[in-house]
């Protein structure tokens, strides 16, 4: 059967004769935002050969064997790197998380993450950190490589895997107690907690995810879950594997655990005090605010968006204004899949609305995140031998952080994905 396919696939190929991919690509737009300064470049093109940028500046001649991709009144600037993305969930008015964690199929889940991946590639976001599979295992490593082996259109993820939480801490929670119940993440404390960090990684973890707090029961407020000397093995496991670690901490003392166990980001961080932010300054502990996934929660909850903000909304952008404050470092990620995937541009708008410059949150999302994450040898970038993962959107989205949204040309890798005009593949 699968070798029937393969040829039917091939006479397929054959008969609608695809142009062949030319050998370069030269791509001429309005402006460039190489992903660092915030003064665009208006007499750039860029250069891709291969999976590569060749060359971006002026005075650069098309090579004869490049094609040339006009790109009028557009901005091109690197692939947006998504922070936060959960491409395993889908937005909780649609389902609950509870019932998606407990009703729906693994394939179910897995076919839904495949169409969630296109749609963030096609949004401008060519790379993701994913950070967890929420009760999904470890088909977040297998999706992965489906988009890496081309067989379906994705971004480049970063994968926690299972993520970990303390015993008794998560969720679902509210059934008979005593009975097993399928988890949002795999538990572990203590000395196990350092064996679960290395059986996700040796299972194709990129990143460790740790819960620093939770509500404990139904309706509770967070409160801590590890000890900071449980999270500072984890930690030192990860990182002498390579790999960083994240934080999901909404109180002020998960958060001020998390620091001083070395974690490398802290996700949501609503409870943070100017004491905590100042100490994730001092460590160099990146903060990702996630701004867009508690105003969607409060819509869902009857916030029409325009009123006065309801108080959970007003205490995300407080500990953001208190973090920017603070000078610690940002990171741009929504949460999404609380929200719909392809709107990642959420986050953008929320952190702009929030009082930080359009320009600012670009860097951040661009340039920022690839070192927070340290991908910034080769994504975040617009600049000779990096890798050709490039967008462009009409408008300037240095002014007008909304511009972001139109997106009209995506490459990832040298391939392109989506272009102007008639030739869209
Ligand atoms: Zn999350």
């Amino acid at each position: 059967m699968r070798r029937l396919l393969c040829v039917v696939l091939l006479v397929a190929l054959t008969a609608s004769a695809p142009a062949a991919q030319p050998a370069a690509w030269l791509l001429r737009a309005a402006r460039v935002f190489d992903g660092v300064s915030v003064v665009p470049h208006t007499d750039w093109v860029v250069l891709v050969r291969g999976e590569r940028i060749e060359a971006a500046g002026a005075d650069i001649r098309p090579p004869a064997d490049a094609e040339v991709i006009e790109l009028p009144g557009m901005t091109l600037m690197p692939g947006l790197i998504e922070g936060h993305s959960h491409l395993f969930l889908h937005p909780y008015n649609e389902t609950s998380w509870d019932e998606q964690v407990l009703h729906e199929p693994l394939a179910l889940r897995t076919a839904r993450a495949t169409v969630a991946a296109r749609a963030t590639l096609l949004a401008g976001f060519t790379t993701v950190r994913d950070l967890g599979t929420e009760g999904a295992g470890f088909a977040d490593v297998g999706l992965k490589q489906a988009i890496e082996q081309g067989i379906v259109p994705g971004p480049r993820m970063l994968v926690a895997t299972r993520a970990l939480v303390a015993t008794g801490a998560y969720g679902p929670k509210g059934f008979e107690p005593g009975v097993a119940v399928p988890q949002g993440a795999e538990e572990a404390d203590g000395p196990g907690l350092v064996s679960a960090v290395r059986r996700q990684i040796g299972s194709g973890a990129d990143i460790v995810k740790l819960y620093a707090d939770y509500r404990w029961r139904p309706g509770e407020p967070s409160r801590p879950t590890f000890s900071e000397a449980e999270m500072r093995a984890a930690v030192e496991a990860a990182h002498s594997a390579g790999r960083l670690v994240a934080a999901h901490a909404h109180t002020a003392e998960g958060m001020r655990r998390a620091t001083l166990a070395g974690v490398d980001t802290i996700e949501h961080g609503d409870e943070g005090t100017t004491e905590v932010f100042h100490l994730m300054q001092q460590h160099g502990v990146v903060y990702c605010p996630t701004l867009a996934a508690t105003e969607a929660i409060a819509r869902y909850r009857g916030w029409n968006g325009t009123d006065p903000p309801p108080a959970m909304v007003l205490q995300s952008r407080h500990a953001f204004a208190l973090a920017r404050a603070a000078h610690v470092i940002l990171c741009v990620g929504g949460d999404v899949g609380v929200f719909p995937h392809g709107e990642n541009a959420r986050e953008l708008e929320a952190m702009a609305a929030a009082g930080m410059p359009a320009a600012q949150v670009l860097v951040a999302a661009t340039s920022g995140n690839a070192r927070s994450f340290h991908l910034d040898d080769r994504l975040g970038r617009i600049a000779a031998g990096m890798l050709a993962d490039l967008v462009a959107v009409e408008g300037d989205p240095l002014s007008d952080i909304g511009a972001v949204r139109r997106v009209r040309f995506v490459m990832k890798g040298g391939q392109v994905y989506l272009r102007p005009g008639p030739a869209t593949r």
